[in-house]
């Protein structure tokens, strides 16, 4: 009972950790992150995937299902989700790093680092890294186009240890020679790294999975690593806390709305009639209330642009529009605070220009 009570605990605690894809250009970024949210599965297999503001969460069940053929490694106890779902990044690239104003914050919990395993490092692989490495932010390097590998041959409904197995010895030996390649070339970058299974300390080595975006071989296990890295390596980070963390995306014109902004609201809730006090570009804080809260209906086509659902309050993490008077200064990238009486509203004007301004300089320097 005590055990089954903890289980629930955890899974009520956990929020879902916003993932990220980035890498050099043509490494499959945006195939990859298709066969994530699963924007190809038949509709009726892809139950419970929402599209969100920005981003889709992809909810337990749906990952239970995507990770089902991915073995435990020997003596270790089968893989349990505890995470309550991912939200993945709807657009690939550093934008979302360089969004974000001031230095050593991150609005990714975990990202994943593509790289081609035919070109091994490239000049925006590098890039990556170091933007990453200055956020602070954990990665996982997926090892992508192993499909391309010659005769390789695929099978996206096994686990990727038994499908390398399979191979034929010439193919093996490539992928063995061009992961090697990949791996010096790494680590020429400063970056130590092992394959996803051995789970090294990720202090000290950051996990290779390999995969096709294409074929879909390796993407159980890509899911599995990203999924178990954040529930056991960081499950702190991404424990649900009341204290509001909410980061503007986009300010932009929605018909019928006028000015809203595009959010990620990691943590912390919303409700319609809070007080929000956010940077404004002239230098003057913006305070508004929240009119309404946005999201997209669930069971629509993905992609395609539909009325909202309104709800009355939020919890994180979600992606949201917000409603508001006097949204046109906002700045993307910009946090946001709620002020709950009168008296924390000139005290969180201060503080939200203030942190916008060491923002800026921070962005300067960097
Ligand atoms: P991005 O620029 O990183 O977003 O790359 P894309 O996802 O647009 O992919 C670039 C090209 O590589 C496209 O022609 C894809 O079809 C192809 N591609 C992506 N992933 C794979 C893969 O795993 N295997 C193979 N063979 N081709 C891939």
């Amino acid at each position: 009972k005590i055990k089954l009570r903890l289980e629930n605990r955890s899974l009520d605690h956990l929020r879902a950790p916003v993932i990220c894809v980035l890498g050099h250009v043509d490494t499959g970024k945006t195939k990859l992150l298709d066969k994530l949210r699963c924007t190809n599965v038949q509709k009726s297999e892809a139950g419970g995937i929402t599209q969100q503001i920005g981003a889709t969460n992809v909810p337990i069940d749906v990952l239970r299902e995507l990770t089902k053929i991915v073995r435990p490694p020997k003596g270790s106890q089968p893989f349990k989700i505890k995470i309550p779902g991912l939200l993945i990044m709807d657009t690939p690239g550093h934008e979302h790093f360089r969004l974000m104003r001031s230095r050593g914050s991150s609005l990714c919990d975990l990202a994943i680092l593509v790289v081609d395993i035919m070109h091994g490092v490239e000049p925006q692989t590098v890039e990556s890294i170091k933007l990453l490495q200055d956020r602070g932010t954990p990665f996982i390097v997926a090892l992508n186009k192993i499909d391309r590998l010659f005769e390789w041959q695929s099978n996206p409904q096994k686990d990727f240890w038994d499908l390398l197995k399979m191979q034929k010895d010439h193919t093996k030996v490539e992928f063995e020679q061009r992961l090697s390649s990949a791996k010096l070339q790494l680590s020429e970058q400063g970056l130590n790294t092992k394959m996803y299974y051995e789970y090294s300390d990720p202090k000290e080595y950051s996990w290779i999975v390999p995969t096709s975006a294409i074929t879909g071989d390796g993407i159980a296990n890509l899911i599995a690593t990203v999924v178990k890295y954040n529930q056991e390596i960081q499950p702190e980070k991404i424990t649900f806390s009341e204290e509001l963390e909410a980061t503007v995306l986009e300010v932009k014109q929605t018909i019928g709305h006028g000015i809203t902004i595009d959010v990620i609201l990691k943590n912390g809730s919303l409700k319609i009639g809070d007080t929000i006090v956010l940077p404004g570009s002239k230098g003057r804080p913006i305070v508004t209330q929240i009119r309404a809260l946005l999201l997209p209906k669930p069971n629509r086509e993905l992609r395609i642009k539909t009325e909202y659902a309104e709800p009355k309050n939020i919890k994180g993490c979600q992606g949201v529009k917000i409603v508001a008077k006097g949204l046109k200064s906002a700045i993307s990238g910009s946090s946001f605070l709620v002020a709950r009486c009168q008296n924390e509203i000139e005290i969180l004007k201060d503080l939200s220009q203030e942190k916008e301004i060491l923002g800026c300089i921070q962005c300067e320097k960097h």
